[in-house]
């Protein structure tokens, strides 16, 4: 196994361009703090304010005019904004005066693991063609890294916006996502496949069967129930699925400080340069650097 990237070694199987995503973030983080960033983890964004900005050419004009508070009491200055909220890059546009919609409805996507004395039945991705309807890929069958095979994910509504397992359940994100009238409209025309995802997520056998179609050998018997991720789905008021770039600001002073990355759609993670390059041009356009 050859490492695709220089420094990276032994996360990426070239047969299949499976890479180790948290070994690849790792990195982008040192390349970051090499060039002079600070990461603070652990650190919740609960507002922005701007502060009193003396006018262009005065000698007292404030560097920093943006306030970021955080949690614990801890804020930070700087002059511009730039969030990606993934799941939460609503409530995080809300916080400069942005409108709550599209809004962010969590969909769990639970995964099956193929036995190790199965894994032989594939050998490379299998990809299914995707439903036009859905900006999901439908389920899939992976090789990762570590010679593990993953299999799916299916789409269910999650009761979480970081509910990874089935009991998960917040009040909060329940009650936001049924009071949205965008999710009414979704559920309503799409009734039968979403009773289905719940039906298949709780019969391993039924979402077996959607596999057979890609492997026919493989068998109920083969599979264990493995991890689970949370899409963050934008939903726009007709209940449509936003499967493009949205970018924000706000409004007032603060509008003109903050960019904002509202949706960034799977594969963000495998475009993430690309994406990156993107909102760099944004912010290029967006703020007077
Ligand atoms: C099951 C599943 C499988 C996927 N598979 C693939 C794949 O194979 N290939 C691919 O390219 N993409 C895949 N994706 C999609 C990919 O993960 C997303 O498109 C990508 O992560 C979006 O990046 P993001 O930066 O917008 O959000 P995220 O990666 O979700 O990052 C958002 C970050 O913001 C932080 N945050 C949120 N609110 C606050 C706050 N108030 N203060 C501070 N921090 C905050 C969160 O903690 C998080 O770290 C998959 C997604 C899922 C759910």
């Amino acid at each position: 196994m050859e490492p695709h990237c220089k420094g990276l070694k032994a996360i990426t199987s070239p047969h299949t361009g499976i890479v180790d995503w948290g070994v690849v973030t790792k990195h982008y983080g040192k390349n970051f703090e090499a060039q002079g960033g600070d990461i603070f983890c652990d650190y919740e964004v609960k507002g922005f304010r701007v502060n009193k900005e003396s006018k262009a050419g005065e000698q007292s004009g404030l560097q920093y005019p943006v306030t970021v508070h955080g949690s614990k009491g801890k804020s930070i200055r700087c002059r511009y904004v730039v969030t990606c909220g993934g799941l939460f890059a609503d409530r995080l546009a809300q916080l400069s005066g942005c409108n709550p919609v599209p809004r962010i409805v969590p969909f769990r996507g639970d995964y099956l693991l193929l036995k190790p004395e199965k894994c032989h039945l594939v050998n490379g991705n299998i990809y299914p063609v995707p439903n036009p309807r859905f900006p999901w890929l439908g389920v899939h069958l992976t090789p990762r890294v570590d010679g593990s095979v993953w299999l799916g994910p299916n789409a269910i509504l999650s009761f979480k916006r970081e509910g990874y397992s089935m009991m998960d359940f917040s009040l909060r994100d329940v009650v936001e996502s049924i009071s949205f009238s965008g999710l009414r409209k979704l559920a309503m025309r799409n009734i039968s496949f979403g009773l289905g995802e719940m039906y298949r997520g709780v019969v391993i056998s039924a979402q077996v069967k959607q596999l057979q179609r890609f492997v026919p050998e493989l068998k109920a018997y083969d599979v264990t129930r493995g991890p689970s991720g949370v899409r963050a789905q934008a939903l726009d008021a007709d209940g449509q699925l936003v499967d493009d770039f949205v970018f924000d600001g706000g409004v007032g002073e603060i509008g003109s400080r903050v960019l904002h990355v509202r949706n960034a759609p799977s594969p963000a993670a495998t475009s993430s340069l690309s994406i990156a390059k993107m909102i760099a041009d944004k912010i290029q356009n967006t703020f007077t650097l």
